[in-house]
């Protein structure tokens, strides 16, 4: 019988083969994509296995599950955790105890909840502003429009620093050509925010035009972990 590591050791190999056969066509060097492994609903057994297959940035996507198991990750230090779902300015501070990486800051009130939890933990998060790439608002994200003036509401937070973008492609759309949104959108903050280099866009079924599009950073959980367990 296969073990759960072993499975999880497969699929993560044939994931960076994906991504290492996307950054070779592309023409782009594989060590500049950050594989980030979404872990969601599948219990701190599984990070820790992905740990010891050397995955160092995981992520989260429900502050309910993810404050407990980033606590039971075994080697904390060495794992960067980045905070993926929608948030409520209620929750934001509860986020900012655990996470490293905030990427899915779509407004104003987000913002000043995080800066003043990350105060109160005596922490320094950084932050990704995710853009909406169609008119669902039930997805979450900023209008691309809204990005420039929450962009600087983020580099005048005291413990927060601006990172770059984060988008999901719209269900049903072409992926590549919301993704190369996504890098004009980047490219327009950049000019003000020299530190905002991170693009993070792909998950499994859409990584390869995210790689296409300059991504800097992956999202992949169904295919290294397997179908989510549904929430009962
Ligand atoms: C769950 C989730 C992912 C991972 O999606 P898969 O299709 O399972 O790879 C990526 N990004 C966000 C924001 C998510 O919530």
């Amino acid at each position: 019988m296969t073990s759960r590591r072993d499975e999880l050791a497969t699929r993560l190999g044939e994931v960076r083969a994906r991504i290492d056969r996307a950054a070779s066509a592309a023409g782009r060097d594989t060590g500049d994509v950050e594989l980030v492994v979404v872990t969601k609903y599948f219990p701190a057994s599984d990070v820790n296995h992905l740990v010891d297959l050397g995955v160092r940035h995981i992520g989260e996507n429900k502050d309910q599950e993810a404050g407990a198991k980033v606590a039971e990750i075994a080697r904390r230090d060495e794992v960067t955790v980045h905070f993926i779902g929608q948030l409520q300015s209620n929750k934001a501070g509860h986020v900012a105890a655990y996470a490293d990486v905030v990427q899915s800051v779509d407004r104003a009130k987000i913002v000043t909840a995080l800066d003043r939890g990350a105060q109160r933990h005596g922490r320094r998060l950084d932050v990704l502003l995710q853009v909406a790439l169609d008119d669902d608002e039930g997805r979450g994200g900023a209008r691309p429009g809204d990005v420039p003036a929450l962009a600087d509401l983020v580099e005048d937070a005291e413990a927060l620093r601006l990172r770059g973008v984060m988008a999901v492609a719209p269900l049903g759309g072409d992926p590549r050509r919301a993704f190369a949104r996504l890098r004009e959108v980047a490219d327009g903050i950049r000019a003000g925010h020299p530190d905002a280099t991170w693009v993070s866009a792909g998950m499994s079924a859409d990584l390869e035009d995210a790689v296409a599009e300059g991504a800097t950073h992956l999202r992949v959980g169904t295919a290294i972990l397997g179908t989510r367990p549904s929430l009962g």
